[in-house]
């Protein structure tokens, strides 16, 4: 997929957005959706699924420019759907993971093992729970902070800056 494609349909979503209200556009999370274009655009040269994805969203930004050109209500939820088929897949097929994911895996994981490991090693259940938990958060920050480097974190909330 060409660049030029990436950018028709960030064109079209810059149309989109000069016909919406804030309140609208934020519902929509249309900038999130550019973010993913975007990315989508940048892996579609090697992946055939991206490409597709593009192509359905063009078609589906299409109809929803149709429509709240003649004023009708955007439908959310089709929308919603529709982007997060699209991060599933980068998630699973491109390690594209949300922010504080490993964090999140992490903590839970440590705790998990810090319960084992507190009434194995000493006896403990109360001791092993909080190693077990900055275990979490010190593995867990690392692998986040090391998917943040290699831009490989998805941006969830439209006013992130990082
Ligand atoms: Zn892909």
């Amino acid at each position: 997929m060409q660049l030029n494609h990436a950018e028709k349909l960030e064109e079209l979503l810059v149309n989109i957005k000069e016909k919406l209200d804030e309140e609208d556009t934020s519902k929509l999370e249309l900038e999130r959706c550019q973010r993913i274009i975007h990315r989508a655009s940048t892996y579609s040269s090697n992946c055939k699924a991206c490409g597709d994805y593009l192509l359905e969203l063009e078609s589906h930004l299409h109809d929803l420019y149709e429509k709240v050109e003649h004023g009708k209500e955007p439908n959310v939820k089709e929308h919603r759907s529709f982007v997060g088929n699209i991060v599933s897949h980068m998630q699973k097929e491109h390690k594209l993971v949300t922010k504080g994911y490993y964090m999140s895996v992490f903590i839970s994981i440590g705790t998990g093992l810090g319960l084992v490991f507190g009434s194995l090693l000493f006896d403990q259940l109360a001791l092993g729970l909080p190693i077990g938990f900055m275990l979490g958060i010190a593995i867990g920050a690392g692998l986040d902070e090391d998917a943040k480097k290699k831009g490989n974190v998805i941006q969830i909330f439209t006013s992130a800056k990082d």
